[in-house]
């Protein structure tokens, strides 16, 4: 039995076997400092999470099945670009009606028809309806 065993754990098989070790315990070590790192990156608890991740690989995989969808960056991003719109909105403004948005020129919204603004007889420009006078030519506003 053991001149059996002796033949098949030749010192390469030991060696092939003492690398597979290895390469999984670095692996392992991989996955922890992944974890820690991305639960960082998306807001989660890197705390909590490298905790999790020490359970070596289901760890690991319970934290890629249960994290955040999204990177704090994105989720940044993702702020930014509305509190653009936001801007945007705010600049043009809306149809009172509707709600959609209208700029400032619009004398009708163009989705609901609703008249928005007064047109000046004289240049045409928009006009507010509580503008006594056209900024843009001076005739006054006839209503
Ligand atoms: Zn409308
Ligand atoms: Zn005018």
């Amino acid at each position: 039995m053991q001149d059996l065993l002796n033949s098949i754990i030749t010192p390469e098989v030991k060696f092939t076997l003492t690398l597979i070790i290895a390469l999984i315990g670095i692996l392992y070590l991989i996955s922890i400092i992944w974890v820690i790192r991305d639960s960082y990156l998306r807001g989660a608890n890197p705390v909590l999470w490298g905790a999790i991740s020490l359970v070596p690989f289901i760890g690991a995989f319970a934290y890629a099945m249960m994290r955040p969808p999204m990177l704090l960056s994105d989720k940044d991003e993702q702020n930014l670009d509305f509190a653009l719109k936001q801007r945007q909105l705010l600049h043009y403004g809306e149809c009172g009606k509707c709600g959609y948005p209208v700029e400032r020129e619009y004398l009708m919204c163009p989705r609901c028809g609703t008249q928005l603004k007064n047109e000046c007889r004289q240049c045409g420009h928009a006009l507010n309806p509580e503008w006594m006078v056209c900024p843009y030519c001076c005739a006054p506003v006839r209503k």
